[in-house]
């Protein structure tokens, strides 16, 4: 199914950034609201520092169960919740207006779809959801990375590690490769065998900043994007963190309904929202694969954003809601199913 509409020229129809977007960081409802945001945020991380407990101890079945560095765990989901997503909400309001943001899509105007995107935000930062990845994954999701690595040493006695390069360098690498390690790895979500655990993500009917946070528990692929470029190349702890924090920002952006293709920029060095959508609305057709997209220029898979609007989505119904539990597991089912029918037909041929 096809469900773009497209322009007539390229790009015909996209706006130029709105030009209000001054007056609305400079009305005074704008910074008390920023204002007011960064003193609970300061206020919230200096109460977590000063009265929670680092480590707890829980005593279950007989048995103590301790958590340790609790601080720093919390701290780590409050940037992503606390500062990025924030960060790019407000960036969008700038940019589009109220009429065209993501929280006026997401607390007004409430569709299905929407709330399957929050909820899916909120489960994440939720512990309880790294258990149920890594069961659904079959533990895939939790291989470590530095045994990888060890092991690769061990039988190619080839050690590829940039550990001893400056921190910026490393970062500078990590990205490129990881860049490149997610193409690849989305472009096999979308193959058929691994579309039904990808469908989840390309569901949602309207872009929203929380739509990057919508994606299937059980995604297999994510190890080859996410665990892989950082044990091949041992970088050190804080250039993972940098990195994880740039390419959560691209995320949430690429999401965002801005409607910019972010000029030569959008098309070289950082995909933009329309590319992202066009993306989207192409149901499996794997284009437009890379955050950055040089890669799909290289492998080509480049395709040129036609002009707004563009419908989105995908052909297979979504019960959409809240409790996304119901279309996650009917996509796990069709997963495994349609896993064992290619290997049938594999067998046979
Ligand atoms: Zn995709
Ligand atoms: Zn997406």
């Amino acid at each position: 199914m096809d469900v773009c509409q497209h322009g007539s020229s390229r790009n015909a129809n996209i706006p130029k950034p709105a030009s209000r977007t001054l007056a609305r960081l400079l009305h005074p409802l704008a910074l008390a609201t920023v204002a007011g945001y960064l003193a609970l945020l300061a206020a919230s991380w200096w109460a977590l520092q000063r009265l929670a407990p680092d480590t707890v101890t829980l005593h279950l079945f007989g048995k103590a169960h301790v958590a340790s560095q609790l601080h720093r765990r919390i701290g780590e989901r409050l940037v992503v919740a606390g500062i990025l997503a924030p960060g790019v909400f407000f960036l969008e309001y700038l940019w589009m207006g109220w009429r065209g943001s993501s929280v006026r899509h997401l607390l007004v105007e409430r569709t299905a779809s929407g709330r399957s995107d929050l909820a899916c935000f909120l489960a994440g930062l939720l512990p309880p959801m790294t258990l149920i990845s890594a069961a659904m994954s079959l533990g895939i999701v939790l291989v470590s990375g530095e045994w990888l690595r060890q092991a690769i040493g061990r039988v190619t006695g080839f050690d590829i590690s940039i550990a001893s390069e400056p921190l910026a360098l490393q970062t500078i690498i990590l990205f490129l490769v990881y860049s490149l390690f997610d193409y690849w790895s989305h472009r096999l979500d979308h193959s058929r065998a691994f579309w039904p655990l990808h469908r989840f993500h390309h569901a949602a009917d309207a872009f929203s900043v929380l739509t990057a946070a919508r994606t299937h528990p059980a995604a297999f692929t994510a190890v080859i994007g996410t665990t892989l470029p950082g044990l091949l190349l041992g970088s050190a702890p804080e250039a993972l963190a940098d990195v994880g924090i740039l390419v959560m920002t691209i995320r949430l952006v690429i999401h965002s309904r801005i409607e910019s293709d972010f000029g030569w920029a959008g098309r070289w060095i950082v995909q933009s929202p329309v590319h992202h959508r066009l993306h989207h609305c192409l149901n499996r057709l794997p284009v437009n694969l890379g955050f950055i997209p040089v890669w799909d220029h290289l492998f080509g898979t480049w395709r040129e954003a036609p002009g707004l609007p563009m419908k989105i989505g995908v052909a297979t119904p979504y019960r959409h809601g809240a409790w996304i539990a119901p279309d996650i597991w009917r996509d796990y089912r069709d997963f495994w199913s349609g896993l064992f029918r290619l290997a049938k037909a594999r067998r046979a041929a």
